[in-house]
């Protein structure tokens, strides 16, 4: 009933899993974009421009800021990192459900920009799993492995502003909750608004 899609952020700490969750919930279903983010962080092995992230220059991140061009954008760890505004409307529009893995500040940016949004927080389930799943990646330093555990510690707080916390034991399972809550989101009472104009509309062109 209403076309609009619904936008979900996915946050967690680094190294919970969410890149490999998102992947598998687009491939199991339809009706899922997935934003590509802008960063100015460096390529990792195996990384693709434009289909990991649009990995630009800094001076290229700053122009886009100024000229007002990302949903939201933050610094992690020395990096930029933003959502561009364009094709997340785009798909929204169209009736995607559009996902933004983003971090804690980015994520509360949405939540005041766009209050209908669903914001989900994914964790391992323990910190010793963390810790493993982080080295385990051997994408990063030692001192980087350090500061990705230290700028957990400072998120954990900000956890208390998300809808639901999914547990990233199980993948298949992490998956079905995830697609799930998604789901269950498009009857939320934050989507009233829209239910109720797509309704005005449809009545408008039975002409009652
Ligand atoms: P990584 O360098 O491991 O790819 O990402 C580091 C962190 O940045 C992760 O927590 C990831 O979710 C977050 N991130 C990725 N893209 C964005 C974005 O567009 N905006 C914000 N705020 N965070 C992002």
């Amino acid at each position: 009933m209403v076309k609009k899609g619904i936008l979900v952020v996915v946050s967690g700490f680094s190294g919970a899993g969410k890149g490999t969750l998102l992947k598998k919930l687009i491939a199991e279903h339809e009706n899922y974009a997935l934003s590509v983010s802008m960063t100015t962080r460096s390529k990792r092995e195996g990384e693709v421009d434009g289909r990991d992230y649009h990995f630009v220059s800094r001076d290229e991140f700053e122009e886009r800021i100024a000229a007002a061009g990302f949903v939201e954008h933050a610094t992690y760890v020395g990096n930029y990192y933003g959502t561009p505004t364009d094709y997340m409307e785009k798909m929204l529009a169209v009736g995607k459900n559009v996902l933004l893995e983003i971090e804690i500040q980015g994520a509360l940016q949405v939540k005041k920009k766009c209050p209908e949004a669903l914001l989900l927080f994914i964790t391992p389930p323990n910190v010793t799993e963390l810790k493993r799943r982080l080295i385990k990646r051997g994408t990063e330093s030692e001192e980087v492995v350090r500061k990705r555990l230290h700028r957990a510690c400072e998120e954990v707080d900000g956890v208390e502003e998300y809808d639901f916390i999914v547990i990233n034991d199980d993948l298949d399972e992490c998956v079905r909750d995830l697609h799930g809550i998604i789901t269950a989101a498009r009857f939320a009472p934050t989507r009233i608004k829209d239910f109720i104009q797509t309704i005005k509309e449809e009545l408008l062109e039975l002409e009652c």
